[in-house]
């Protein structure tokens, strides 16, 4: 038996037919760039995540970088991050000119909020929190922290559709929540897009604005903006996975909770994922961590020969990729991060994971030492 760590055939099968109803009706319909099926989105994807305002976007990364431009950050500002996140995170804020600052995350993959507070400077304009790996971050500390401080607080939901800290959705609890619909995502389209959401009116309205070349008006441009319009197909698409999202991520939850009972790791070989006390995980991926990178390697090749696909995410953190060389940080600047980086390991899970798939992969890794 081959297993990848990621299927994406299955999440389209499952639903084959409503997909592909959609898909002809768009293709029919003669209108392909912001139209009705973007607005309904809009409107759905808002009501989902309990926010007053989405505008889609062709991108989790246009999210961001546009976030940081609504919110009028750049040079000569700092941003918080955690230093153990995807590079687009990162990009986000250095596409406006804007200093990342890093943060060493705590053992649910979330910036440690102390770590936040400490890193906060009088050029400090922002925390830009990741819910990494579709687990929510301490948003109760992290939102005392920005409002005691004055920060604009954004939130990176490209891991973490449908994930709740309390109860609350992520991507409501800050002043913008940032979006991916990569296709691997758990709310993923079939190409690239994104979306960003907001309670505040003026920032949805210059978002829209700026997404189609800095126009509110046909021909009438106010500002240098962006090409970066959700298309009518790829939303009309998501809004057939949206209206199935809850019973995708709870098939998640159930893989990750059968992972959790059957994992036994040999001697201390790896750890599972931990769960934050609070949040409801929503497995973008399950994430194990090796006793150190000899033994992750080790156990990738073992695997590997049994069929078994795995991925690292990720394993260069952004303060150490050649892109951010101009900072000035060397190995060993963030510890933490960067043992994470050399020990996580994500182990297959998507939706239409079957039952034979997944023991294969509990019996591989319960017999590896
Ligand atoms: C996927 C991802 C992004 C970027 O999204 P794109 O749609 O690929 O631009 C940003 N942040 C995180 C944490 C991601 O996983």
């Amino acid at each position: 038996m081959k297993i990848m760590p990621n299927r994406m055939d299955r999440g389209f099968f499952e639903y084959q037919e409503e997909f592909e109803k959609k898909a002809l009706e768009v293709l029919r319909s003669g209108w392909y760039i912001l139209g009705k099926e973007v607005e309904a989105f809009e409107k759905e994807f808002a009501a989902y995540v309990g926010a007053q305002h989405c505008i889609g976007l062709a991108s989790g990364l246009d999210a961001l970088s546009l976030a940081f431009r609504a919110l009028n950050i750049g040079p000569g500002d700092e941003v918080i991050v955690q230093a153990n996140t995807y590079i687009a995170s990162v990009m986000g804020i250095t596409m406006n000119g804007a200093t990342p600052v890093f943060v060493e995350p705590d053992e649910y993959y979330g910036p440690d909020p102390d770590a936040v507070e400490a890193a906060i400077t009088p050029k400090t304009k922002a925390v830009l929190v990741v819910h990494l790996y579709g687990q929510s971050c301490r948003m109760d500390r992290i939102v005392s922290i920005a409002k005691k401080h004055g920060l604009k607080l954004v939130e990176d939901c490209a891991q973490s559709h449908g994930a709740t800290f309390e109860g609350k959705m992520t991507g409501s609890f800050g002043d913008i929540g940032c979006f991916s619909f990569y296709p691997s995502k758990n709310l993923g389209a079939f190409g690239d897009a994104g979306a960003i959401v907001t309670d505040d009116e003026a920032i949805d309205a210059r978002i829209r604005m700026l997404r189609n070349y800095g126009s509110r008006k046909r021909y009438y441009n106010e500002e240098v903006g962006v090409n970066s319009r959700l298309d009518e197909l790829q939303a009309g698409l998501l809004r057939v996975r949206l209206s199935h999202l809850k019973e995708m991520t709870r098939e998640k939850q159930l893989l990750a909770d059968t992972y959790d009972s059957n994992l036994m790791p040999a001697g201390g070989s790896f750890e599972i994922p931990k769960r934050l006390e609070g949040a409801n995980h929503v497995f973008h991926q399950y994430v194990i961590r090796c006793k150190d990178k000899e033994t992750r390697e080790r156990l990738i090749e073992y695997l590997s020969e049994r069929g078994i696909g795995t991925i690292i995410h990720y394993p260069i953190p952004p303060h150490l990729s050649e892109a951010y060389a101009y900072l000035g940080f060397e190995k060993g600047s963030f510890p933490v991060t960067e043992s994470y980086a050399d020990t996580v390991l994500s182990i297959p899970m998507y939706n239409g994971m079957t039952q034979p798939e997944q023991a294969a992969v509990i019996g591989a890794l319960n017999s590896f030492s």
